[in-house]
């Protein structure tokens, strides 16, 4: 008899992020809004991380963005990951200030196509009947 495969943990949403898995899953990316400062923040939380205003609401970003970083990962962290190497995991800065971490897609895991600064667009995929995960690609 063999093993089920292992599965990627999907994210687990809690109440201060509700509303972004729910838009994620309508292929949507929601950011909160610092209405005090006026910085857009990654991950959604309720207290703004630059001022700890709590005077914040939600912006629907446009997707788009700059490659800021990234890195190829050849071993998988986990047996789940075993099919998924070699896959690239990054960090996007979008437009509006916002720093995600992700993974970026659609692209050869090769560090003379992948740069920093690239241009990106955000991709979703389906993890679950429930979570959709935020990715990005090069911007077409
Ligand atoms: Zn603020």
């Amino acid at each position: 008899m063999t093993q089920p495969a292992p599965r990627i943990t999907p994210p687990v949403p809690q109440p201060e992020s509700d509303f972004y898995w729910e838009k994620c899953k309508a292929k949507e990316l929601w950011l909160r809004h610092c209405k005090a400062c006026d910085h857009t923040y990654f991950y959604p939380r309720d207290i703004c991380p630059h001022c700890f205003s709590r005077d914040t609401d939600w912006i629907k970003s446009s997707g788009r963005g700059v490659l800021h970083t990234f890195a190829i990962v050849h071993r998988a962290p986990t047996p789940a990951f075993n099919s998924k190497v070699p896959f690239i995991t990054a960090v996007v800065e979008l437009e509006g200030g916002a720093r995600m971490p992700t993974n970026l897609v659609q692209v050869e895991p090769d560090p003379a196509v992948v740069k920093c600064g690239m241009a990106v667009e955000v991709v979703f995929e389906d993890l679950d009947d429930k979570i959709s995960l935020p990715k990005f690609r090069p911007a077409s």
